[in-house]
């Protein structure tokens, strides 16, 4: 048993779940299926790839998807595919991962890193609309933690400003904004399924949009250049090959039936968990959240903590917290490949006042949510 850091027996000495969970029944029934007949890739013929797709685009409430091996590829695509290149702006928040930049910078266009809310933590519309330069093509709000973006402005935006929107739902498989599914709110969305995510085969990604150009033109990006129906060796169009296996696909399939069950768990978790008179609270949902998938739970500090001897003193006590992201701008690996960061005040201050809870831990019991309290309250007395 470790000693809590204040002396004493920690508050919690049970691991919490682990995430991804161990295979189940009818994943290992599926992925056999695949193993045995050979088709493992996505071009020869098996339906694993296709059915997921098929199935995840009806989800997110849109005709089309296109499945990647992972959703920084897919970011990608989704961009070429809007026609976003060399010379272009996209708007992306500060306050995200390190590959909702780097995806923009891989299509050759320039990330202009954006101030989040003060509040909700997500891209600020009003920061995102003065940002906006006669270069600006794209705005990609992320879904951050599970919780949608508030769509609408950014949706009144693109049609003011002549943009596309592209959807970083890589946390938020799921969730809905306004009583509908994320992911179909803009020209395309983008899932992941690496393994920290809700629905994971280790790694992959899947595209989604609503108009058939659109999945026309990502479809051809992500198989080579091809024209969808059109000849193996024809590329009309520049592309390259970023697809999913059939193996991973057969994995994601059987998590459909249980994602909504796995939401539930989270939420009751959340919802169970009383930080009473704590001066620590949890990160409001942005507005018109009606579905938060609870990737993970973002708590703030209303005083000024040491985060680094609160994470250390927390992990002592059995209660593993995350100081989550950097501000995007002050990452000097971006800002020389020619990302453009406009001032982020309140992406700082969230930075320094904000930890996570992952969303293995949000997967336990929710009686267990006491943990998290009476280890802050601990650690906060001392
Ligand atoms: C995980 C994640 C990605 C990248 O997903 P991969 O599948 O790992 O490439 C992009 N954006 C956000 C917000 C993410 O959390």
């Amino acid at each position: 048993m470790t000693l809590a850091l204040h002396g004493g027996t920690p508050v919690r000495s049970t691991p919490w779940p682990s995430w991804p969970p161990p295979m189940d029944d009818a994943q290992r029934k599926l992925v056999t299926d695949v193993l045995e007949s050979g088709l493992w890739g996505a071009t020869q013929g098996g339906s694993a790839v296709s059915d997921l797709t098929a199935a995840f685009a009806g989800r997110s409430g849109v005709p089309y998807g296109v499945a990647v091996g992972n959703a920084t590829l897919g970011l990608f695509a989704a961009l070429r595919g809007l026609g976003v290149g060399p010379g272009d702006e996209v708007i992306v928040p500060a306050y995200t991962f390190v590959a909702s930049a780097t995806s923009v910078l891989l299509a050759g266009a320039t990330p202009v890193i954006v101030d989040v809310d003060p509040v909700d933590l997500h891209l600020s519309a009003t920061a995102a609309e003065a940002a906006i330069t006669s270069k600006t093509v794209a705005v990609m709000p992320v879904h951050l933690a599970g919780s949608p973006a508030d769509m609408d402005p950014f949706n009144e935006l693109a049609a003011r400003y002549g943009l596309v929107v592209v959807e970083d739902a890589a946390q938020a498989h799921g969730a809905a904004y306004r009583g509908r599914p994320i992911g179909g709110l803009g020209d395309a969305g983008v899932y992941s399924f690496q393994a920290s995510k809700a629905m994971t085969a280790g790694e992959g990604g899947l595209i989604v949009c609503r108009e058939e150009s659109v999945h026309e033109a990502i479809w051809s990006v992500c198989n080579l250049g091809r024209k969808l129906g059109g000849q193996w060796y024809g590329h009309p169009n520049l592309g390259w090959n970023l697809r999913l296996t059939e193996i991973q696909a057969a994995l994601l399939i059987p998590w459909l039936d249980r994602l909504d069950a796995e939401i539930d768990r989270r939420e009751a978790f959340c919802a169970a968990l009383d930080l009473g008179d704590l001066p620590v609270r949890a990160v409001p949902q942005p507005e018109g959240t009606t579905r938060d998938s609870r990737h993970l739970l973002m708590l703030r500090f209303e005083q000024p903590v040491d985060r680094a001897f609160l994470l250390a003193a927390m992990a002592a006590e059995g209660v593993p917290l995350e100081a989550g992201y950097p501000p995007l701008g002050t990452m000097s690996a971006l800002t020389e490949a020619g990302a453009r960061a406009e001032p982020c005040p309140a992406t700082q201050a969230a930075a320094e006042s904000v930890v996570w809870v992952r969303q293995s831990m949000l997967m336990d019991d929710p009686a267990r949510a006491v943990d998290i309290a009476e280890a802050l309250a601990k650690v906060l007395s001392a």
